[in-house]
């Protein structure tokens, strides 16, 4: 059976996870704290707070901005459900619109969405392509946008519009227009899930690209606290000679990174453009040989003159069918011993969210998109031979 999306575990990161274990500090140190300078330095902006997942970074982020009851956050239907669920977490309304046949949220939905209760803007750049941030940018800081935008406490008053956090849980390496995510959107969110590009088995990271008129030092110093109950000083610090003493500024999270996945992170990081995401482009560009020139499938984008995509998720269409058509075609391709999956099924097709009153009818994009789509497996290990399997077994079912 030719697996999903299993990780690449070789000596080298069971080295370095041993060193971590064997030095004598396992929990956030010396190795998350480079971890953090090495991601800073690769999307080249001041400031990484490392989590331990996207999800806790997600949240901490909408509570840092101050996000809560009658405040409403706008969302695309067409992703996982960790996106919106930190807003619920928050007691905010999420405002579902829908997509492009892209995948990426509509710039123009958004617009249409804004009220003056909007705190904050979510793109996903759903299978490691980024969102058009330049459009969504002039939207946020259109003069009516920010002349209706109702701060709520210092922080909202001092950026004075709504908050632009990415959730870029699969981009990270991708490119917009010259910049590496990360750097984009004011703040964004790395994933280091196991089924990520770069995996530390959970984790995540918080990059921070707000105006100038914040102060990125002084805002991780303050979030290093918030992931870690809202305490003066970590662990590490508290073992200086004499340094018991701590207070507790705020009631925090408990979100802080190990440095035993930090460790696995550095290692990642340092061949992850040389060896991770040039082995996906291969796989990505196979697969869009076998299946580009036969117009029974539509073909993800991935590389544009503005956007350059992680090549996290290949997003194999099939023309005119339905969704029983595609799972009957998926079943057939799993039989041939060959794993794929369906990112995403759209929130408003989950009970959750149905309960709180969406409706998949009103997102027909986001349905047409989940509808015809069958993920290709991409990983570092997948040789040719099975990359050629996949196609085959593909066109077989078909
Ligand atoms: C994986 C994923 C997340 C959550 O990442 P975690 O690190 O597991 O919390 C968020 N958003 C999207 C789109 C994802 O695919």
């Amino acid at each position: 059976m030719i697996p999903f999306s299993p990780p690449h575990i070789d000596d080298a990161i069971v080295n370095e996870v041993v060193a971590a274990l064997r030095s004598g500090w396992i929990t956030t140190g010396p190795r998350t704290k480079l971890f953090e300078q090495k991601i800073a330095e690769y999307c080249c902006i001041k400031k990484v707070l490392c989590v331990n997942s996207a999800s806790a970074g997600l949240e901490l982020m909408l509570h840092w901005f101050g996000v809560g009851p009658g405040d409403e956050v706008i969302v695309p239907a067409y992703t996982y459900t960790a996106t919106v669920e930190v807003v619920v977490h928050c007691g905010a309304t999420p405002v579902m619109v829908d997509v492009n046949p892209d995948f990426l949220i509509s710039v123009e939905n958004i617009r249409k969405a804004l009220s003056p209760k909007t705190k904050a803007i979510m793109p996903v750049d759903i299978a490691g392509m980024p969102c058009d941030y330049e459009e969504i940018m002039a939207v946020v800081n259109d003069e009516e946008v920010r002349r209706n935008f109702q701060p709520a406490n210092e922080t909202q008053e001092r950026l004075g519009r709504p908050l632009v956090l990415s959730d870029a849980a699969h981009s990270l390496g991708a490119w917009y227009k010259g910049k590496h995510t990360g750097a984009v959107a004011d703040i964004t969110v790395f994933s280091f899930h196991a089924v990520k590009n770069l995996t530390t088995a959970e984790g995540g990271a918080i990059c921070l690209a707000l105006p100038d008129n914040f102060d990125a030092e002084a805002i991780y110093k303050q979030l290093c606290a918030f992931s870690l109950h809202g305490q003066s000083k970590d662990a590490l610090a508290k073992t200086q000679v004499g340094n018991w003493r701590y207070d507790v500024y705020e009631c925090g999270y408990k979100c802080n990174m190990t440095d035993i996945a930090a460790a696995m992170g550095l290692v990642e990081l340092d061949r992850y453009d040389a060896m991770i995401l040039k082995r996906r482009k291969e796989i990505f560009d196979a697969y869009t040989q076998a299946f580009g020139s036969d117009d029974r499938f539509q073909i993800p984008e991935y590389e544009t003159a503005d956007k350059t995509s992680s090549y996290h998720v290949y997003a194999l269409r099939i023309r005119n069918i339905t969704e029983a058509q595609r799972d009957t075609i998926m079943q057939r391709i799993f039989e041939q011993e060959v794993s794929v999956n369906v990112h995403f099924i759209p929130l408003p097709m989950l009970t959750a969210y149905k309960n709180m009153g969406y409706n998949i009818a009103d997102y027909p994009v986001s349905y047409d998109n989940y509808s015809r789509e069958i993920t290709l497996p991409v990983y570092y290990d997948l040789t040719d031979e099975q990359v050629q399997q996949v196609c085959n077994a593909v066109k077989r079912s078909l």
